[in-house]
């Protein structure tokens, strides 16, 4: 039930501290639930027109794509959108790390325009522009998916994701007037202290929060705890997960802990939004904001295939056809909810493993991913915990690290050493390639010893 307090913060303190802020993040949101309602073809349409526009835009302000155009004949005003599409090869993550200066279009200035780093989920880290309008369109994506799960804005949340001393001055000051206003209270799931999560699951519970959301794997470490304490969770009516696969044991022990259902996000700092469960549990992609391929590829699992995706609405760094490392596989038919938007597979693919300290703590493997946010030159990294003191660390760059380089990454072991002085030995490996197992595709983070804990 949405109490009184619910109503009004959602009513009026939202929209109105987002019409100061001239954020269009309601007016969107509206706009993405009746898109809910859509048919295959109203989907498919929008589609067509969509790509239609960002070709044309390439075409005039994105000497980038318009010269890839030439080369492959792509004709942005051909009669069938979906068919030019496809005359362009697929975007490597190589491609977007080698050229994404080069990749901007050139009609918005500065201003309207917001540098992302994809933070190397993958352990590969990528680097690019967002327009303001495609920031806040998702922004409202995050509201339609609440909708979803029959939760609505101004509803009190508890969310478990990055909240160390790397958000700080401007950026932490405005976070925290959006939770204020969004009534979220944020627990830190990249480095987990458990007297102090235990603290603030104390505090959260008393804030009777109707949401928990954030990255899996620290999601279910917290859950752990949160369980021990006895709290009282019944407010809870939905569990939502991203960031990372959801394996079925751990959906079920997150199901069980917070008595709620559990819904599973799949999306990216590259591409946002990409696909949800419906409370029957299909996920749906989300069609109306991307174009999703799924092709096979010789390196991806058996029985899954590489996820191709093109966002319809990021002018400033259009993506045709990127595939960012993950797999999974189009499922056909229609699902009993009524939404026309097109079924997937779970997403598989990122797997980040919690590392332990020998005094207790938890480590996401998002905390070390971190350290690469704006590197330029790290094709790829991958940490991994051998024992409770020892970690190797391997870093792929290209050609011979010059001594910039060389001082980068040892200034990176020395803030790890900071946060967690005396914890570890930290051997530092410069490579060509990351070693892979062959359980460890996807893996950036290894940890060996969590289990013997
Ligand atoms: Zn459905």
């Amino acid at each position: 039930m949405t109490d009184v307090r619910s109503t009004i913060h959602a009513r009026l303190v939202m929209p109105a501290a987002y019409t100061l802020l001239r954020d269009r993040r309601f007016v969107l949101m509206r706009e993405l639930l009746e898109r809910d309602a859509w048919s295959r073809d109203q989907i498919r349409e929008h589609q067509a027109r969509r790509l239609t526009h960002l070709f044309q835009i390439c075409r005039r302000h994105n000497p980038y794509w318009s010269a890839k155009f030439d080369v492959f004949g792509l004709d942005p005003n051909g009669a069938d959108a979906f068919a030019e599409l496809a005359k362009l090869p697929i975007l490597t993550k190589d491609e977007v790390r080698e050229h994404w200066s080069r990749m901007r279009s050139t009609h918005l200035d500065d201003s309207e325009i917001v540098v992302e780093s994809s933070g190397g989920s993958t352990g590969m880290p990528v680097n690019l522009y967002q327009s303001k309008h495609y920031r806040t369109l998702h922004a409202a994506n995050e509201y339609r998916s609440r909708a979803w799960m029959g939760i609505h804005p101004g509803e009190p949340y508890l969310s478990i994701q990055a909240d160390g001393g790397y958000i700080r001055g401007r950026k932490r000051f405005l976070r925290n007037v959006r939770m204020a206003v969004e009534r979220g209270t944020i627990i830190d799931g990249l480095q987990i202290d458990p007297a102090r999560t235990r603290e603030a699951l104390r505090a959260a519970a008393s804030r009777r929060p109707v949401h928990v959301l954030g990255y899996t794997t620290p999601m279910v470490a917290i859950a752990r705890i949160a369980r021990e304490l006895g709290l009282d969770w019944s407010s809870i009516r939905a569990v939502s997960t991203t960031a990372e696969r959801l394996f079925d044991h751990d959906r079920a022990f997150l199901g069980e802990t917070y008595n709620a259902p559990v819904f599973d996000r799949y999306g990216s700092r590259e591409v946002n939004s990409i696909s949800m469960q419906c409370p029957e549990g299909r996920h749906h992609i989300f069609a109306d904001l991307n174009v999703v391929e799924f092709v096979p590829i010789d390196d991806a699992d058996e029985d899954m295939n590489a996820i191709v995706v093109t966002p319809l609405d990021n002018e400033a760094m259009p993506l045709f056809r990127y595939r960012g490392g993950d797999e999974a596989s189009a499922v056909a038919g229609d699902c009993p909810c009524g939404r026309a938007l097109p079924l997937m597979t779970g997403c598989r693919g990122r797997i980040a493993n919690n590392f332990v300290t020998a005094d207790g703590r938890l480590i996401n493997g998002g905390y070390f991913s971190r350290y690469f946010s704006h590197e330029n030159g790290v094709n790829a990294f991958q940490f991994h915990q051998t024992s409770v003191r020892h970690i190797d660390v391997y870093v792929a760059v290209d050609g011979a690290p010059s001594d910039d380089r060389r001082r980068q990454l040892n200034d990176m072991l020395a803030g790890i050493e900071r946060d967690y002085p005396g914890q570890f030995d930290l051997s530092l490996h410069v490579v060509e390639e990351i070693p892979r197992r062959a359980s460890g595709k996807h893996l950036f983070t290894i940890s060996d010893v969590l289990l013997h804990v």
